[in-house]
């Protein structure tokens, strides 16, 4: 098909949408690192990690060798209420730049939840509500994935437990309440509902908690309450398998117009959009197919791929998970109060560490004012209101699309466009108000952090 006739929003038909995520595992010849029980070192065997995630899950999670896993006809429905997403032929945007590259986005904020996360949360309480379960917990610190897990178990009708941390539940009602609706109870982190809660607060009274802490909670509360167990919304190899759905579409979508994307933006926080939106492209580079070019943007805030090391380290503060290989700053890294909740991690997932370590992908880091200026700048030529999270990928993008106006380069530019700011505008407020802090952490401060990981090797 030619060129001109590719339209601005390339919908797919529900016949076009996958039947089967794919498991970028499956094609990697070094495979990423199994997780460590913190105890023995030894590798977590499904039998242990049971006892805290769903049995299915842990299949998921250990699997490195099936490339494409079924999605069930339930979650495939559900999928059918808000995708398939668009993709996006940013004319406007690529008009106002004036460059010659070709610019596309996958826009994954039409749902309530306005973000990524809600295609692997169904899956997530799917396969918790087969195995009888009554209930699920997780964690939530700026709100996206406790949103998006209370829309999925609201559905299913399956109980939701979210530790919210402290300051957010007190800063954003609104994220809040929408749970609410959807029939989740919601407890400020730390609590007096669980041990390790209890223990905090006495040491701590007048704490407005962290992630680290909320993790512990409801890790406790799963293993501690008959018929529920824990969900985690990235980071994990089974999030990054859910979140493959968001490639698989953007390249059904580009295969159809005959359109092969040179390089490939996401936003990096534990890696699940970018893993997801990667996978198909990135499996073709593997099997030596295809080459493209991946850029993973992190904010230099939390910058895990440029300055940390590729460690086993602990995924949670409260160093009750088991241990990763990834690169991390440490797991007690604090990052400074940074507006972009969703990329605070201080570590990244182990697929993306290993092809990282490998060479197989890049990644740069922008300061926090840059990235509100670009999220200024598309939502007033594209349209959208941006998550912060999502504005680094644009500003990726935009960055890369202005040097093809010096160059002349004709490429193709591929950006995950991960959620709407709706929730984000007191850090909307602060940057208009010239308040924005642009915090980057000093070689010490991560030395520092680095020097408390576990010894494994
Ligand atoms: C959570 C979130 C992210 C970052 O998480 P990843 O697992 O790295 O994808 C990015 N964008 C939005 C809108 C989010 O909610």
């Amino acid at each position: 098909m030619s060129e001109n006739k590719i339209p601005y929003k390339i919908y797919l038909s529900e016949d076009e949408m996958p039947h089967t995520w794919y498991n970028l595992r499956a094609d990697m010849k070094n495979k990423p690192a199994p997780l460590l029980n913190p105890g023995t070192l030894q590798p977590m065997t499904a039998q242990e990690l049971e006892g805290v995630f769903c049995s299915e899950l842990v299949k998921q999670e250990l699997d490195d060798q099936t490339a494409y896993f079924e999605i069930p006809r339930e979650i495939r429905d559900f999928y059918k209420m808000y995708r398939p997403s668009p993709l996006v032929r940013a004319y406007c945007l690529e008009e106002k730049l004036q460059t010659p590259a070709h610019i596309y986005y996958k826009f994954e904020g039409n749902n309530t939840s306005g973000s990524h996360k809600l295609n692997s949360a169904i899956a997530q309480a799917y396969y918790a509500k087969q195995q009888g379960l009554k209930g699920v917990t997780t964690e939530t610190g700026a709100g996206q994935w406790g949103t998006a897990l209370s829309m999925a178990c609201g559905y299913l009708g399956l109980d939701c437990r979210v530790f919210m941390v402290k300051c957010s539940y007190e800063q954003k009602p609104f994220r809040r309440e929408v749970m609410k609706v959807y029939g989740s109870s919601v407890t400020p982190s730390p609590s007096e509902t669980t041990n390790v809660g209890r223990k905090i607060l006495a040491e701590f009274p007048g704490t407005s908690g962290s992630l680290g802490c909320a993790i512990s909670e409801a890790v406790e509360t799963a293993v501690s309450t008959p018929g529920y167990r824990y969900v985690l919304g990235s980071v994990l190899n089974q999030v990054l398998l859910h979140q493959s759905v968001i490639g698989l579409e953007a390249k059904t979508a580009m295969d159809k117009y005959g359109v092969k994307p040179d390089v490939i933006i996401g936003c990096a926080g534990g890696g699940s959009n970018l893993g997801g939106l990667i996978a198909p492209f990135m499996g073709e580079k593997l099997r030596g197919e295809a080459d493209y070019r991946f850029i993973a943007v992190e904010p230099a805030s939390c910058p895990s791929f440029t300055r940390g090391e590729y460690r086993y380290d602990f995924c949670d503060t409260g160093k009750v998970c088991p241990l990763s290989k990834m690169y991390t700053l440490g797991s007690g890294f604090m990052p400074s109060s940074d507006h972009a909740g969703g990329l605070r991690f201080h570590g990244m997932s182990s697929v993306l560490s290993q092809l990282y370590a490998d060479g197989l992908m890049e990644a740069v880091s922008v300061k926090q004012t840059e990235v509100f200026e670009a999220a200024e700048y598309f939502a007033r030529v594209e349209g959208i209101l941006p998550a912060p999270e999502s504005s680094h990928a644009i500003l990726a993008a935009v960055n890369e699309a202005k040097r093809c106006r010096e160059t002349g380069e004709e490429k193709t530019i591929l950006f995950g466009l991960t959620g709407t700011g709706y929730f984000d505008l007191v850090a909307y407020e602060k940057f208009h108000d010239g308040v924005m802090s642009n915090y980057v952490p000093t070689d010490e401060e991560i030395a520092r952090s680095l020097a408390q990981l576990p010894v494994v090797e």
